[in-house]
C-alpha cells in the first residue's frame, strides 16, 4: 500500500486528523495506495509554515529565486520515467502521453517561469516636467493553488510555478483523484533545497481541505482549475473576503470544418484533438461542424480513425488511448452517451465500456465515440461531457457556423479549418473563446494567455498574465515640479 503523507515546511506529515482515503489505479479498478483526507487544521499549519516562510523567500535576489525553479524543473526532468510511470498509474493516461507531454511540460512550467521571474518588469508613467508614476509589483503573500486530474502534474505546476515566481508562498492541493505527482515533487523540493515553508502540499477532498484553503483569511488569492460547478461554489465562497481569484473552469469546444481545408490534415488533428488523453483535456474538440459538402466525406475518414484507436493498458509503450480516470467519471461519460440515445443521436462508431483481459479487466475504459443527428440544443451538445465522446453537424454558412459555435454556456476554445485567409481572421475575431487555434490544435507557446469566456473561467493563465495575477500592483507618484 502506497501512503502519502502532505508536504507541510519541507517535510512529510501525516494529516492531524489521522484519516484517509483510497486510491484507486484506473486501468486496474483496484485501490492501491492511500491519501491523507486533509482538514482545516493541516491547512492552519502550512499557513503558519508559509508565513514563516514567506520574509526570506520574498526577499530572496530574483537569481537566487530563479535558480531554484529551474533546479526544480531540471529534477523533474533527471526523473522522466519514474514520474511518467506513476502520472499514468495515478491517471489511467498512455506511458507515451506522460513521457512525452505530462511530465516535460511539467519541467518546462518550472524553467519557463524561472526565466519570468528574472524578466519580469513593470510599467512606468510620466506626466510631462511634472511627475513619475511607477507601478510596483508586488508578491501577494500566501497564495492557494487548486487544480484537477485530467493533467495532474501539468497543471500543478503551471499554478505553483507563477506563483513561487513572483514571490509568494504557496499551499496547493492536487486532485484526490490524481494525487501522486505532487507528492513525488515534494520529495524534488527537498533535493533542490527549496526553503521549508515555502511550497506546501497538501492532499484530500475539495470540500474539506479545498473549501477549507479558499476559507482561510491569509491565503489571499485562490488560482483554481477545474469544474465550472466548482469555479462558481469557490467564487461564492471567496467572494465576502475579496481574494483574487483566477478560475479556469469546464468546455464544449467547437471545430468548424470549412470545404476549403486540407480535409486529411483535418481528420488527423480532429482525432487528436478529440480523443486525445480520453477526450479528458478541457481543450478537447467535442462539437465538430462539418460544411454540409464535404460532411459525408469528413464523417466517414474520421469515424474510420475513431474505429482504429483501441483502449488498451496505458502502462504499455504502444498505448495510444488508456481508461478513464475513474468509475463514477465513467458513468458519467456513459449516462451522456444513453442521453444521446434519448435524444435521437445515431452512435456512429463506440457507444459503450470496453472490458479487456488480464491486469486491466476490472479498469475504465470507454471506446471512442461519434455522435450524429443532435439539435445543438441537445443537452450532449451543451453539456460538458469530458470523455472520448464527439457530436457532428453539418452547417450551410460561415454565419451559421459562427452561431452554432457561440450558442454555448461555455468559451473555452475553438478550431477553425479553413484555406481562407480572410474567414479566418474573421471568425478567430468573432468567435467567443479565449483561445482559438487556425488549422492546428494545442499549439501551446508558454508566453500566450490562457483562458476561457463565459462559463470557462475568469481570468488569464501563462507568461505576464500569470505573474499579474500572482502580484500586487502598486501605483508610486513623485511630484518633481
Ligand atoms: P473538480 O472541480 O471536481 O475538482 C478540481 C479541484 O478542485 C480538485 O482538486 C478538487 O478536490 C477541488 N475542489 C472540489 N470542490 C472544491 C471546493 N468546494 N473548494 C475547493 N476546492 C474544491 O474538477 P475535476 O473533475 O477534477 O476536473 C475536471 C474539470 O476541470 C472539467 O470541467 C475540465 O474542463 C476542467 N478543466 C479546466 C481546465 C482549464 O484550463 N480551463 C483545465 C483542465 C480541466
Amino acid at each position: 500500500m502506497d501512503t502519502l503523507a502532505n508536504f507541510i515546511n519541507g517535510e512529510f506529515t501525516a494529516p492531524v486528523n489521522g484519516k484517509y482515503i483510497e486510491n484507486v489505479e484506473p486501468a486496474t479498478g483496484r485501490v492501491y495506495g492511500e491519501i491523507p483526507s486533509s482538514s482545516q487544521q493541516d491547512v492552519e499549519l502550512a499557513v503558519k509554515a508559509a508565513r514563516k516562510a514567506l520574509p526570506t523567500w520574498q526577499a530572496m535576489p530574483i537569481e537566487q529565486r530563479a535558480e531554484l525553479l529551474f533546479a526544480l524543473g531540471a529534477a523533474i526532468e533527471a526523473n522522466l520515467e519514474s514520474f511518467a510511470k506513476a502520472e499514468s498509474k495515478d491517471n489511467g493516461k498512455p506511458i507515451s502521453a506522460a513521457r512525452t507531454v505530462d511530465i516535460p511540460r511539467a519541467a518546462s512550467n518550472f524553467k519557463f517561469f524561472a526565466h519570468a521571474a528574472s524578466q519580469f518588469a513593470s510599467q512606468a508613467h510620466a506626466v510631462a516636467s511634472q511627475a513619475i508614476n511607477y507601478t510596483l509589483r508586488q508578491p501577494i503573500g500566501i497564495v492557494g493553488c487548486i487544480s484537477p486530474w485530467n493533467l495532474p502534474l501539468y497543471l500543478f505546476t503551471w499554478k505553483i510555478a507563477p506563483a513561487l515566481a513572483a514571490g509568494n508562498c504557496v499551499i496547493a492541493k492536487p486532485s484526490e483523484v490524481t494525487p501522486k505527482t505532487a507528492a513525488l515533487l515534494g520529495e524534488l523540493c527537498q533535493q533542490v533545497g527549496l526553503p521549508k515553508g515555502v511550497l506546501n502540499i497538501l492532499h484530500g477532498t475539495g470540500d474539506k481541505v479545498g473549501a477549507a484553503i479558499c476559507d482561510h483569511p491569509e491565503i489571499r488569492a485562490i488560482s483554481f482549475t477545474g469544474g465550472t460547478s466548482t469555479g462558481a461554489a469557490i467564487a461564492r465562497q471567496v467572494a465576502p473576503q475579496f481574494k483574487k481569484l483566477s478560475l479556469e473552469l469546464g468546455g464544449k469546444n467547437p471545430a468548424l470544418i470549412f470545404a476549403d481545408c486540407d480535409i486529411e490534415a483535418a481528420v488527423n488533428q480532429l482525432i487528436r484533438a478529440s480523443f486525445a488523453n480520453q477526450g479528458q483535456i478541457c481543450l478537447c474538440a467535442s462539437r465538430i461542424y462539418i460544411e454540409r459538402s464535404i460532411y459525408p466525406a469528413f464523417r466517414d475518414a474520421f469515424v474510420e480513425q475513431a474505429q482504429a484507436l483501441t483502449p488498451s493498458d496505458p502502462s504499455l509503450d504502444s498505448t495510444q488511448m488508456g481508461a478513464i480516470v475513474s468509475r463514477p467519471h465513467m458513468e458519467k461519460i456513459l449516462s451522456y452517451i444513453e442521453l444521446a440515445k434519448h435524444e435521437g443521436a445515431s452512435i456512429l462508431t463506440g457507444g459503450s465500456s470496453l472490458k479487456l483481459n488480464g491486469r486491466c479487466q476490472d479498469g475504465y475504459f470507454i471506446s471512442p465515440t461519434v455522435i450524429e443527428g443532435l439539435d445543438n440544443e441537445a443537452r450532449c451538445n451543451q453539456e460538458e461531457i469530458f470523455g472520448p465522446v464527439v457530436t457532428l453537424q453539418a452547417f450551410g454558412s460561415d454565419e451559421e457556423a459562427l452561431s452554432l459555435a457561440n450558442d454555448s454556456q461555455y468559451g473555452l476554445a475553438s478550431t477553425i479549418w479553413t484555406q481562407n485567409i480572410n474567414r479566418a481572421h474573421r471568425l478567430a475575431e468573432e468567435i467567443n473563446t479565449g483561445i482559438v487555434w487556425i488549422n492546428t490544435w494545442l499549439e501551446r507557446d508558454l508566453r500566450t494567455p490562457f483562458g476561457g469566456m463565459k462559463n470557462s473561467g475568469v481570468g488569464r493563465e501563462g507568461g505576464e498574465e500569470a505573474m499579474r495575477f500572482f502580484t500586487e500592483a502598486k501605483n508610486v507618484c513623485i511630484k518633481y515640479k
